[in-house]
């Protein structure tokens, strides 16, 4: 099977036309037509085996992923998704794996109406790039920058699932309920749901927005750094799923929420008053999980108010 043969078989029709992509798959370029008086929003994410995920996963999960964290940060920018390119380097055409990682990625790719219209295939260590393109409304995209003193911080759906499941790693776990449980845990780390509807709800709502793929912490700092601003965080509102709540060591649960990473949730600066209205318009639950206040630093408080040691930066990498 050569390059064209590959493409032809796993990619050409993996996902359905939209009336805004003029040209797709098979010439040397795409042609987009983004709306009149919108702006492109674009963003491009790389996995890489061996570091962020293994060569023996399940590819399903791969495709879903890799799509999936490009979806993320549209949404955090209040973006609808529109179109993605997919640059791919295989080691060689093994039809079972291609098979999977084209199943996992249309299947989001459907789901969300975002249309694969181009790409770059090669021969090299497996590694798979995004690159997602998505329209705002002209000056309507949600920055890191906007947050203001008196917001509330806000979160979507619920922290520190997919880093328990990290942490608990491949061990069997004992009883029926317990692997149920873990099976949750572990659909939140290698199927993120990216929050795509609440990404273009939120747009005029919040004043600022980025999604948590580092930590709770590391990633709300990026928008304090933006805004020059300083967060209080209370450590007891922090939302947790059942499972989390059943399989966690309450030692570790506040390091899990609040610096593990690949939650793939909002993280949102707006309005106290504006919360309602968000709330009725998401999909997913929405809550407060803190303020955002005068100066530079971000403080985690316990019921009391007492102040909470905690390692600022989440997860980094480079380190
Ligand atoms: P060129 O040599 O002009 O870069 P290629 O031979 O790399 O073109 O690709 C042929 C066509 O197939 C192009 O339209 C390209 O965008 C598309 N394509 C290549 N690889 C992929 C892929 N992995 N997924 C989707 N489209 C792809
Ligand atoms: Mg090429």
């Amino acid at each position: 099977m050569d390059e064209f043969d590959l493409i032809r078989r796993y990619f050409s029709t993996l996902t359905p036309p939209r009336a805004d992509v003029a040209l797709g798959i098979g010439d040397d370029a795409a042609l987009l037509r983004p709306p009149r008086g919108h702006e492109v929003v674009v963003t491009t994410d790389t996995l890489i085996a061996g570091r962020h995920f293994s060569e023996d996963s399940d590819p399903q999960a791969v495709g879903w992923k890799a799509l999936a964290v490009n979806l993320s940060d549209l949404a955090a920018m209040g973006a609808e998704p529109r179109w993605f390119t997919l640059a791919l380097t295989v080691r060689m055409a093994d039809p079972d794996w291609l098979a999977g990682f084209a199943a996992g990625l249309g299947a989001l790719a459907r789901e969300t109406g975002i249309a694969l219209v181009g790409g770059d295939t090669t021969q090299g260590a497996l590694s798979i790039t995004i690159t997602a393109m998505g329209t705002v409304p002209a000056g309507k995209a949600v920055r890191r920058s906007g947050a203001q003193v008196g917001d509330a911080v806000c979160v979507t759906g619920t922290l520190g699932d997919a880093a328990l499941a990290l942490r608990l790693g491949q061990g069997e776990a004992r009883g029926e309920a317990q692997s149920a449980e873990l099976e949750r845990l572990r659909t939140r780390l290698h199927r993120p749901v990216p929050r795509v509807a609440a990404g273009a709800a939120l747009r005029s709502v919040v004043h600022a927005a980025i999604d948590l793929s580092d930590g709770l912490a590391g990633d709300l700092r990026h928008i304090l750094d933006a805004s020059d601003v300083g967060a209080e965080l209370h450590a007891h509102r922090l939302p947790a799923s059942p499972a989390f709540k059943a399989l966690s060591d309450p030692e570790e649960r506040l390091k899990l929420q609040v610096s593990g990473g690949d939650d793939y949730e909002l993280c949102l600066c707006l309005s106290p008053r504006a919360i309602a209205k968000l709330r009725k318009r998401l999909d997913v639950p929405l809550t407060e999980v803190g303020r955002i206040v005068k100066g530079k630093s971000l403080k985690l408080l316990d019921v009391r108010g007492k102040v909470l040691a905690l390692d600022p930066y989440g997860y980094r990498h480079f380190t």
